[in-house]
């Protein structure tokens, strides 16, 4: 069978092809020029096209459905090879500004959520994807299609840079090495030139892979679903708290290598009645002592049957005013794209029959 040619870092196609430096080029092709087909690969002698044509595929995953929300956001059931689906969101950061005369002066920003597993294995209690079950790894080619995809069809030019969110369906560091692949390839400069400090690995506090990712300096940031303060609470919401507690995370988050500029982030889901009181925030505040901090507070998102509510806006303002007056950058997730659910995992289960 065909190799999809997406699932190759560079270091991979080289050893593949003779003479090597094509490699520059075909990367060029695919990610900055959007090429669908090795023919098209005009600097390419003919034989090399051929060669790589019965070879190997380009293929990005095909998109199944798109949901608008009004605030910009789209959200994408997209289609791998194999007929299994996953859900990206591509999120708006910044509009495009113009000058009078209708100039661009300051581009359109953009963020690509993606998935990196069919399923989950961790199992929260408040997520939709991991009802599922797992089902699969994603390949690197299957996460750095997701990205593909999504630029074409917002024709947004392919050497435009987006920046990456591993925070759709999957545990990335489940699937370490697959991610990891694909930081690269998002990365590679004859290609998306998407730099390591432009993706973020949202983990739900796998600690020895953590050390592992530390490990590999690739660059990245990291982003930590903590979503409770103490191990009873968080128990309940994510099992593998029972594997790898609260402080066994905290403390590989101390000894992860990260820019000085930059942030480890803490994501903190907000539910109704559960964690959302001020002495949770105390105690936020007492655990993220000493480390480079940001808090990102995220409403919870019901679904039909989710045991849980969503907070009250109040006692999410009150809870992210504590962390400010002690210190510690907290922001509130706007409810991007609330209208069509954009906590992962939902698009997907609409399509299986739950209407949401
Ligand atoms: N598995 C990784 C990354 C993907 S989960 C992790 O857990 O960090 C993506 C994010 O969606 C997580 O922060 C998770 O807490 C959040 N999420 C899951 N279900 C949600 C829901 N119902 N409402 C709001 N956010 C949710
Ligand atoms: Fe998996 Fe993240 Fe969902 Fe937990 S929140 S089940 S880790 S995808």
């Amino acid at each position: 069978m065909k190799r999809n040619i997406l699932d190759l870092t560079k270091e991979e196609l080289k050893k593949e092809l003779s003479p090597s430096f094509r490699a520059n080029q075909i990367y060029q092709w695919i990610y900055q020029k959007g090429a669908k087909e090795f023919e098209q690969m005009s600097n390419l002698p003919k034989t090399m096209r051929q060669e790589l044509d019965e070879r190997f595929t380009i293929a990005p995953p095909t998109i199944r459905n798109i949901e608008q929300s009004r605030d910009g956001s789209k959200k994408y059931l997209l289609e791998l090879q194999d007929g299994h689906t996953v859900e990206s969101v591509l999120l708006p950061m910044k509009k495009e500004e113009r000058d009078e005369s209708g100039k661009v002066i300051k581009e359109a920003r953009y963020t690509v959520c993606v998935s990196t597993q069919v399923g989950c294995k961790v199992g929260c209690a408040f997520c939709l994807t991991a009802k599922g079950g797992f089902v699969r790894n994603l390949t690197p080619g299957e996460i750095v299609g997701q990205v593909l995809a999504i630029k074409e069809d917002n024709h947004i030019p392919a050497n435009r840079r987006v920046n990456i969110v591993y925070m759709g369906m999957g545990e990335p560091l489940d699937n370490l090495e697959n991610v990891a692949k694909a930081v690269k390839i998002f990365a590679d400069e004859h290609g998306l030139s998407i730099s390591p400090r432009r993706q973020t690995i949202s983990t739900s506090g796998l600690a020895p892979k953590i050390k592992k990712l530390g490990e590999m300096n690739l660059g990245v940031l990291l982003a930590i679903s903590l979503h409770a303060v103490d191990d009873e609470l968080r128990q309940r919401l994510m099992p593998i708290n029972k594997a790898y507690n609260i402080e066994s995370v905290i403390q590989a988050v101390k000894e992860f290598p990260i820019d000085q500029r930059k942030r480890v982030m803490f994501e903190y889901l907000m539910i109704k009645d559960l964690n959302d009181d001020i002495k949770s925030a105390k105690k936020l505040v007492k655990l993220l002592h000493g480390i480079k901090a940001k808090v990102n507070l995220i409403y919870f998102n019901p679904y039909p049957g989710s045991p849980f509510q969503r907070p009250e806006e109040e006692r999410v303002k009150m809870f992210q005013q504590y962390l400010l007056d002690h210190g510690i950058l907290c922001t509130i997730r706007e409810s991007k794209g609330l209208d069509i659910s954009a906590a992962c995992g939902q698009l997907k289960e609409r399509e299986h029959g739950c209407a949401i």
